[in-house]
């Protein structure tokens, strides 16, 4: 049933509507803010309104309410128990992807507003261990922290034209009401070059390497999705240099990419780096590198650019410098961005139909001790488990201490990705053995209990190991070699890239991109093949290229 509260602060009324759904022995509300001292009328619409956004029982997301608040549940049974909540992932990619981000916590996406959401504390956390990878590589890398403002003056974004027209019809503008004065940043330029210009006066004022970690807003008209393609993107960074040579900004991108593939390391993804064609870069660019991860319906995401900018904006923001020589020179730029899609890329990747999995790297929690234990051995048991947490004390560790059955324990373990549950019971106290169950391979081992730290330590840097193989096997399996233009969509339809010799000509290009919709040729290999002739023009050529579905 929905009815509306009413919360009286000061001399205003404030009105919400709600509705109360029951989650096993919990009540859950709904609330929908209406407005403040609203007439009847007013009131009237907007209840009616909200009733329908108010999510029906079934819509809304349930936890543990389809399995039995049963003690006496067997461990076994409900390890493999597949909650009926989650759809089976291979089946439907998209809807596994978007309950997974609210069972397992890692967002809100019930908020109001198209494509923003709510980070919740679970998925934050994790989001924020991959930043402090990052934040680490720069500041190791000299590349200094800055925060410039989200709202970008007119002034600036219509400095650069070409980036302007593509903004600007997907720009979210800001302003005192009724006008709009502002747009909220969709990328770092506007705000950062026409600063960079007063800066930059000499030789000795180069290179400038700075970043920031921001939230980026575009008025997306593509089909959104959370965390792969949203109206409030972030948590990103964006590494924005200058340099007195075009060698030093080739270098710099050399940085860029190290520190891109460790991070990718750290996260346990194996992504595939292209160079894109010449006029898929920003105008007037010298090129670009770009990021891709698999997803596990065969399509691919862009996952990160680093952009070698040559002179293009400098010339564009009066970006100038005195160099040794006296003579005044436009400075060479890069830039490079990446962040919220890095997860979404692990979530993807190493899920299965039970929930996340984790690499321990960023896993908010490492190890769950669940404690299994009749009325009478209670205490006994919760203390030996709160020992092994002082044990593993450098390590991530939380008890569940919940009043719920051991099965829906288990289930949000495995829901939440945990890499590694001790599971504690009478009979492993008594035999000095532990029960370690591996998330990844979803296998249960015995341990010594003396061998503990040992044994722990290994195992999560198995995990960790085991899924950044898995990923870099799972690329591997999927790049296809093809050599007639027919054989293309056949490949990518089952799933897989394709890899083909092409040309770099556009004309050859297009007849590619014609082939299907959604179908990306999506950039060159790094490194050059044997001569082989092009799949269109059969023109002789060393380059490769990759094409797949594209988000
Ligand atoms: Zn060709």
């Amino acid at each position: 049933m929905s009815y509306t509260e009413i919360k009286k602060r000061k001399d205003k009324k404030y009105y919400y509507r709600v509705k109360s759904i029951r989650k096993g022995k919990k009540i859950e509300k709904q609330r929908i803010y209406l407005g403040a001292n609203l007439n009847k009328k007013q009131l009237k619409d907007l209840e009616e309104q909200a009733n329908k956004k108010l999510l029906k029982p079934t819509d809304y997301p349930k936890k543990e309410t389809n399995l039995k608040e049963d003690t006496k549940i067997s461990r076994e049974n409900k390890n493999s128990s597949l909650p009926e909540q989650l759809n089976a992932k291979k089946s439907n990619f998209p809807d596994w992807m978007s309950q997974v981000l609210q069972l397992a916590k890692i967002i809100d996406n019930r908020y109001d507003i198209k494509s923003m959401f709510v980070w919740m504390p679970y998925g934050l956390d994790m989001m924020l261990k991959i930043k402090s990878f990052w934040d680490k590589e720069f500041k190791e890398n000299n590349i200094k922290e800055m925060y410039f403002p989200l709202m970008v003056p007119m002034s600036y974004a219509e400095q650069n034209d070409s980036w302007w027209e593509g903004f600007k019809e997907e720009g979210f503008w800001a302003g005192k009401k009724n006008k709009t004065e502002f747009i909220l940043r969709p990328t770092g330029e506007p705000a950062m070059y026409p600063m960079f210009s007063l800066w930059i006066r000499g030789h000795s004022d180069l290179p400038l390497k700075i970043y920031e970690n921001v939230f980026s807003y575009r008025y997306e008209t593509k089909q959104t999705r959370p965390l792969i393609r949203d109206r409030e993107i972030g948590p990103w960074y964006e590494i924005h240099t200058a340099h007195a040579t075009k060698e030093e900004a080739e270098q710099e991108i050399k940085i860029h990419k190290k520190i891109n593939d460790l991070i990718w390391k750290k996260i346990a993804i194996q992504p595939l780096i292209v160079k894109k064609p010449q006029w898929e870069c920003f105008p007037g660019a010298e090129g670009a590198l770009e990021y891709y991860t698999l997803m596990p319906n065969g399509k691919v995401l862009e996952n990160g650019s680093l952009n070698n900018l040559g002179q293009a904006y400098a010339k564009k923001f009066n970006i100038k410098f005195i160099d040794k020589d006296g003579k005044e020179k436009y400075v060479w730029q890069t830039c490079t961005g990446n962040g919220e899609r890095y997860l979404s890329a692990v979530i993807a990747q190493h899920g299965d139909d039970s929930g996340l999995i984790l690499p321990p790297n960023i896993a908010p929690i490492q190890i769950r001790i669940i404690p299994i234990y009749k009325e009478k051995d209670k205490n006994q048991i919760i203390k030996k488990a709160k020992e092994i947490k002082e044990i593993l004390k450098e390590f991530r560790v939380d008890i569940d201490l919940k009043e719920n059955s051991v099965g829906s324990k288990f289930y949000d373990s495995e829901l939440k990705g945990i890499p590694l549950r001790i599971d504690l019971g009478k009979k492993e106290i008594q035999n000095k053995q532990i029960t370690l169950f591996l998330r990844d391979i979803k296998k249960k081992i015995q341990i010594n209990e003396q061998n503990l730290l040992k044994e722990i330590s290994l195992n999560l840097k198995n995990i960790q190991d085991r899924l950044l193989n898995n990923s870099k096997k799972q690329l591997k399996e999927s790049i296809t070699n093809v050599n007639e233009i027919n054989e293309i969509i056949k490949t990518i339809d089952s799933g897989k890239i394709a890899k083909i010799s092409w040309c770099e000509s556009g004309k050859c290009y297009d007849k590619i991109m014609k082939l299907k919709q959604g179908l990306e040729l999506f950039g060159s290999d790094l490194n050059q093949g044997k001569l082989k002739e092009c799949i269109v023009c059969n023109k002789k050529t060393k380059n490769m290229a990759y094409v797949a579905n594209s988000y």
